[in-house]
């Protein structure tokens, strides 16, 4: 029996303390798992940091009455 070789830099995950793979073969990196990133994703959503509101980028801010006019 051989143990695998860490394909990469181990880090600990910031939401369960486990051992994280920190390279790109983890695409959740630096959390261990799906599961520890969305966790996070939700504790950003429920007010730790305030997450400013931008406008739509639909609106008509650059529509045709914008445009310098045409020579
Ligand atoms: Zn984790």
């Amino acid at each position: 029996m051989t143990t695998p070789l860490p394909v990469g830099p181990m880090g600990r995950c910031p939401q369960c303390s486990k051992p994280s793979l920190i390279a790109p073969a983890n695409p959740w990196r630096p959390f261990c798992s799906e599961r520890c990133k969305l966790i996070d994703l939700g504790d950003w959503m429920n007010g730790r940091f305030v997450i400013p509101v931008e406008p739509s980028a639909d609106s008509d801010d650059y529509g045709p009455e914008d445009l310098p006019p045409r020579q």
